[in-house]
């Protein structure tokens, strides 16, 4: 593609974006297909000649578009939002066309510096303790853009690990650093993100799941009686996770009931993950909830979640960078440079190659402003508010979570199986979109509130039509 059609093409699907924008209420959010439905319509190998941009952008429009999940969609109510914004979008296509491979300051030195500066703004913003920050000489706090809050947990889980295992090694320097594996344990509450699990399975820990309180916050009681428990049965208690916002039901542990017990084994590292809900310290009246992170050793939040900012987009910050740098550095010849003291984000994670990510999260700080972002998340928040108060008035139907971000948990006072053929209905309609997850072991439909410019006629509408199909589910049933 030469410059001149890069500039026609690029402006065609700007073009396209707006109108997908502007019409986006008359699709529907989710396609009703079955699995395979693209092979029958592409061929199976890759063109052998080149073929014209306007067919490619026909195909678009007739072959992905119906199989796509319209996750900035009005009635969009599943998951957590994909967190974008046109702002973001440009971001990402500048960070896509300069294309710099942003590892270490030589590599790219305005991507590495604006990332430094950019996660100081974001920590600024969410009111987070000094010691994460980096702009003071003194500190040795700073953070970093990860793809992905499991990449986070894993990274943080990793440098847990590896200082552990160096206390307990010692000057036993034959000694190789797997032997220590075995007594290693970490805990998470059983309302934390599977992405836990998945770290401990990776990093070849033991992971103890403690229970949670009715309203889905772990029971500290508890992380206290396991973590003596263990220490009683010569295991080495490493790492806790804590979850501000969690995926089942926006729930926010206690950080500082749990910071205080972590902070009496000096073994353990206090990880916090905010993934969704930490992005709600922007605003002053939720920094409640945040009370306690002084304690914690690292704290992950994705401003793609609940920030307008385009995946992928995780941040990380930690109280000690040396710790990351300790287990993850290596540094070959060809990556060194002469400015060793700058900083190198290769050795705060785990890729090599990273993107130019902190672009778009400037962009959307400087074009909305710390205000216009607050609008936004109090405008989920209230939208919310009503839909729970909506489902309250009517008897037939139950909130089941405590309701302090986007998330509202409903369920019909019937059957876990009425309730599921409800959300069935609902998703099969392709009028909204939503997920189920489990409240106090109860089968509950997740109502997340996600589109940018939702307004409170899309969440009356929206219930209406949770009321219709509710009709229909409960023909044969009285409740
Ligand atoms: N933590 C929490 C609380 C989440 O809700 C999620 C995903 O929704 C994750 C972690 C995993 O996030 P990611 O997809 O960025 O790995």
């Amino acid at each position: 593609m030469n410059p001149e059609e890069f500039r026609k093409y690029g402006k065609q699907i700007i073009d396209y974006i707006v109108d997908y924008q502007t019409n986006i209420r008359d699709r529907q959010v989710a396609p009703t297909l079955d699995p395979g439905y693209l092979k029958p319509l592409i061929p199976s190998c890759a063109p052998q000649h080149a073929e014209s941009f306007d067919d490619v952008m026909k195909d678009i429009e007739s072959k992905i578009m119906p199989g796509m999940v319209h996750w900035n969609h009005p009635k969009f109510f599943a998951y957590f939002s994909s967190g974008n914004s046109n702002p973001s979008v440009l971001g990402d296509l500048l960070s896509s066309a300069l294309a710099p491979i942003c590892f270490s300051w030589a590599s790219c030195p305005a991507a590495t510096e604006l990332e430094t500066i950019v996660l100081n703004w974001y920590g600024k913003a969410l009111g987070l303790p000094k010691a994460f920050l980096s702009d003071d000489q003194e500190s040795t706090g700073g953070g970093a853009l990860q793809g992905s809050a499991s990449e986070c947990t894993l990274v943080s889980m990793l440098a847990a690990r590896s200082r552990t295992i160096d206390k307990l090694k010692g000057t036993q320097v034959n000694v190789h650093e797997s032997v220590f594996l075995p007594q290693l344990i970490a805990y998470s509450s059983k309302e934390a993100h599977s992405s836990i699990e998945k770290a401990a399975k990776m990093a070849l820990v033991k992971l103890k799941i403690i229970e949670t309180d009715p309203q889905g916050r772990m029971r500290v009681d508890l992380l206290k009686e396991a973590i003596q428990k263990d220490i009683d049965a010569n295991l080495t208690p490493f790492y806790v996770v804590a979850t501000v916002g969690t995926t089942g039901s926006a729930s926010f542990d206690n950080l500082k009931e749990i910071g205080e017990v972590c902070a009496a084994v000096s073994s353990i590292w206090f990880h916090v993950d905010g993934a969704y809900g930490g992005n709600s310290f922007i605003l002053p009246e939720m920094r409640r909830f945040a009370e306690g992170l002084d304690l914690a050793d690292s704290f992950n939040c994705n401003p793609n979640k609940l920030l307008l900012t385009t995946f992928d987009a995780s941040a990380m910050w930690v109280k000690n960078v040396f710790t990351l740098k300790k287990a993850l550095a290596v540094n070959p010849l060809y990556l060194q440079h002469e400015h060793d003291k700058a900083i190198d984000y290769r050795h705060y994670g785990i890729p090599l190659s990273r993107r130019f990510r902190a672009l778009k999260l400037w962009f959307v700080f400087r074009t909305y402003g710390i205000k216009g972002l607050q609008d936004y998340i109090r405008n989920l928040m209230a939208l919310a508010k009503k839909f729970e108060m909506l489902v309250k008035k009517d008897d037939r139907f139950e909130v089941c979570n405590e309701v302090f971000l986007g998330l509202v948990c409903f369920r019909l006072r019937a059957t876990d199986s009425l309730n599921q053929d409800l959300l069935a209905q609902i998703n099969h309609s392709g009028k909204m979109h939503m997920i189920p997850s489990k409240v106090n072991g109860k089968y509950v439909i997740r109502f997340c509130v996600t589109y940018e410019h939702a307004t409170e006629n899309d969440i009356s509408e929206a219930w209406d039509d949770i009321k219709l199909y509710a009709k229909e589910v409960l023909k044969e049933v009285k409740i």
